[in-house]
C-alpha cells in the first residue's frame, strides 16, 4: 500500500491511508483513485461533464476510442452523466499506478478542451466546484449541498446504529454455526488426506462472521467470544478427524467406531505418534491464527472507518 501512496505522491496526488484512496483537484476537477488489488482494478474517476449536453454523445465515443486503443490495460471506461470513470487493469505485480492516473488526467484534460467539460458534483451532477471527501469506505466529489446532506444522513445512521444492541445469544449461535462449519471443513480435508491451510484459515474466520451476521453488531466481547468458540470447534474437529483415522486403521481388527474414539487419549500421549500429530496440525493452527488476525484487523479497521466522513480537499 505504501508503494501506491509513494507513486501517487510523485504525481501530486494525496492518499487517504485508511481507505487506500488517492485524490487530487486539477483545474477545478476532482480526481479520485480507487485501487482494488484483489480484483486488480484501479478505478480513476473525474467529476466533470460537458457544459453543453449536445457534446455528451461525441465525448462518449471519444471515451470508447480511448479505451479501445488500450484494450489490454483498460477494462472499462464510461461517462455516467456526472463523471468520467476509467477502470484500469493492473496486470503487473508492481502496477504503474502513476502512469494510469497520468494517462487518465491527460485524457480528461483533452475532454475539457474538446467537449467543454466543467467541474461538477459526482452525486447530484450540479455544475460548480466540488470538494473531495471520504464517506466510510467511499470517496466522492461532492458539492456543499450533497456534503451536508450526506453528513446528516450519516449522523442519522449513527444514531440508529447506537440504538441497536448486540444480540449475544444469537451472536453466540452464529459463531457456533460458523465454528461448526470450520470444524467440518477440517474433517473433510483431513479425510481426503490433505493438510489444509485453507480449512484452518476459514475456521479462524467463520466464527467471527457468524457472530457478526447473527448478533447484528460486533463488539470486542463478541470478537473474543467468537474466536474462542471457533478455536474450540477447530480442536473438536481435529479430535474427531484423529478418531476417524484411528478407526480406519483399526477396523480390520474389528474395533468399533466408539472403541476407536476411546483410544484417542492413549494415542495422543504415544511418543511415536506425537511427532506426526504435531506435523499434521501445526499448519492448521498457524493458518487459524492468520484467520483470527484478519478478523481482529477487520474489526479495528471497521471501527475506524465506520461513520467517518471528512473533507480531503
Ligand atoms: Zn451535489
Amino acid at each position: 500500500m505504501a508503494g501506491y501512496q509513494k507513486q501517487l505522491a510523485g504525481i501530486g496526488f494525496g492518499y487517504d491511508a485508511l481507505t487506500a484512496k488517492g485524490y487530487n483537484k486539477i483545474n477545478g476537477v476532482c480526481f479520485t483513485v480507487d485501487i482494488h488489488p484483489n480484483t486488480k482494478d484501479c478505478i480513476v474517476s473525474a467529476a466533470c461533464k460537458p457544459a453543453d449536453e449536445t457534446a455528451v454523445f461525441s465525448m462518449r465515443q471519444s471515451i470508447q476510442q480511448f479505451a479501445a486503443e488500450r484494450k489490454k490495460i483498460i477494462k472499462n471506461a464510461a461517462f455516467d452523466g456526472k463523471q468520467i470513470i476509467i477502470v484500469w487493469y493492473m496486470a503487473d505485480i508492481n502496477p504503474d499506478i502513476a502512469k494510469y492516473v497520468t494517462d487518465s488526467v491527460n485524457f480528461v484534460s483533452y475532454c475539457i478542451g474538446q467537449f467543454g467539460c466543467v467541474p461538477c458534483c459526482s452525486s447530484c451532477g450540479n455544475e460548480g466546484s466540488a470538494g473531495i471527501c471520504v464517506i466510510e469506505n467511499n470517496i466522492a466529489a461532492l458539492c456543499e449541498n450533497c456534503f451536508y446532506h450526506t453528513q446528516s444522513q450519516l449522523a442519522g445512521n449513527m444514531y440508529r446504529e447506537n440504538q441497536i444492541t448486540v444480540n449475544y445469544p444469537l451472536g453466540v449461535l452464529g459463531s457456533v454455526l460458523g465454528g461448526l462449519g470450520g470444524a467440518v471443513l477440517w474433517i473433510i480435508t483431513s479425510l481426503l488426506g490433505k493438510i489444509s491451510m485453507i480449512a484452518g484459515l476459514f475456521a479462524g474466520m467463520f466464527g467471527y462472521l457468524g457472530f457478526k451476521k447473527f448478533g447484528k453488531k460486533m463488539t470486542l466481547s463478541g470478537l473474543i467470544i467468537s474466536l474462542i468458540v471457533s478455536f474450540v470447534f477447530l480442536l473438536a474437529g481435529m479430535y474427531f478427524a484423529i478418531g476417524v483415522d484411528l478407526f480406519n486403521a483399526l477396523k480390520e481388527y474389528e474395533f468399533t467406531f466408539s472403541e476407536a474414539f476411546e483410544l484417542i487419549p492413549v494415542y495422543l500421549t504415544d511418543p511415536d505418534a506425537t511427532g506426526e500429530i504435531i506435523y499434521n496440525h501445526i499448519f492448521g493452527f498457524l493458518s487459524f491464527i492468520v484467520g483470527a488476525v484478519i478478523c481482529i484487523a477487520g474489526y479495528y479497521n471497521d471501527k475506524k472507518v465506520k461513520n467517518r466522513m471528512i473533507k480531503l480537499m
